[in-house]
């Protein structure tokens, strides 16, 4: 599985290390091993220095994952995603601004299975749907929203807060036309992409959710589309509009360093049978191996020197905040979307 993979010189350090892979979104490489996970918490440089730490660390594990097979190009890795959130070292900024949301229901185009995850597509060229304030100086625009999840309830979540993980974890995605001309564009760009992410846990169904899960057996093959209909996603967004915000990047190739990350402090709740249905889902074409799309998040990457802000108080400064209630995470240490349930999992 090696031979997809072209490596540039540079030592085994997140900050300047550039390599090459060539991504799709292909079958599983071999498993990480316990030794790769250890740098998911810290830099390289602080454990393995050697070529194969290289390639353990910076390649299968922990920055990958192992359905990217293909091409990726990775500049640095200073401001990675996904983090663990900790919650105490974390910075109320009394200055952040609510986060304004609008979505045009009618700008939905389409959902459609990217051999990786479940997508919902929206035309980028509609200029009213999207999100502005917050931590943002300009009117982002929807682009598409999607979800990662588990194969089973203890993990699926990319971001961790306070080592706690969720089932599943829902991303939309949005681009800065102030600043690009086009969503493409943006992707690399400073401060080109701003995406809100909203924890999932089980408890009662979000009906809002039920349209998306009812045309999932359509779209179970990779590359398989369906069109959803009008669709609003601000019914996918939690009551309480408490947040964190850090600067990080993309969580899939090509992982560039543009993403404003907003993470809501609240889960939002689906039932098990909405959580299932998105297992139904394959990672595989028509004509291949069937593969359960499962566990399709990627590992934590390292904090590093960045600094997450909340819009919010502190639990040490609000004491009678206590968001533990209404959390259902699990304690995870370090989630690997390679074991024990892996993409091979059926
Ligand atoms: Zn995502």
């Amino acid at each position: 599985m090696l031979r997809a993979m072209t490596l540039a010189k540079g030592p085994c350090k997140p900050s300047r290390t550039h390599f090459l892979l060539t991504w799709t979104w292909g079958a599983p490489l071999a498993p990480a091993t316990g030794r790769a996970r250890q740098c998911s918490q810290q830099p390289c440089t602080q454990s393995h220095r050697s070529n194969t730490c290289l390639l353990l660390c910076c390649w299968m594990q922990p920055s990958g994952h192992p359905r990217w097979t293909g091409q990726v190009s990775l500049p640095g890795g200073t401001r990675q995603s996904p983090i663990n959130i900790r919650r105490r070292d974390s910075v109320y900024d009394p200055q952040l601004p609510p986060l304004r949301a609008s979505y045009s229901a009618a700008s939905c185009q389409h959902v459609w299975n990217t051999g990786y995850l479940c997508q919902v597509e929206f035309d980028e060229a509609s200029e009213g749907s999207g999100i502005s304030g917050g931590p943002l100086e300009n009117h982002y625009r929807l682009k598409q929203f999607h979800f990662h999840w588990g194969a089973g309830d203890a993990r699926g979540s990319e971001h961790a807060v306070d080592d706690l993980t969720f089932p599943a974890e829902l991303h939309l995605v949005h681009w800065n036309p102030s600043r690009y001309p086009s969503y493409r564009e943006a992707v690399l760009g400073e401060k080109g992409l701003a995406v809100i992410a909203v924890f999932l846990q089980l408890g009662a169904p979000l009906q809002a959710l039920q349209q998306l899960a009812d045309v999932l057996p359509e779209i179970k093959h990779k590359d398989a589309q369906v069109a959803l209909g009008p669709f609003d996603p601000s019914c996918l967004l939690p009551a309480c509009r408490d947040y964190w915000t850090y600067a990080g990047s993309l969580t899939t190739p090509p992982l560039s360093e543009s993403v404003t990350w907003i993470v809501h402090k609240q889960p939002i709740e689906v039932a098990p049978s909405q959580l299932s249905a998105f297992r139904t889902l394959l990672f595989s074409a028509p004509g291949e191996e069937e593969e359960a799309m499962v566990n399709n998040y990627r590992p934590l990457q390292p904090l590093m020197d960045r600094e997450v802000r909340s819009s919010f108080r502190a639990p040490t400064q609000s004491p009678r905040e206590r968001p533990e209630q209404m959390w259902q995470g699990r304690r995870v240490l370090q989630a690997s979307p390679s074991e024990p349930h892996g993409p091979r999992a059926k």
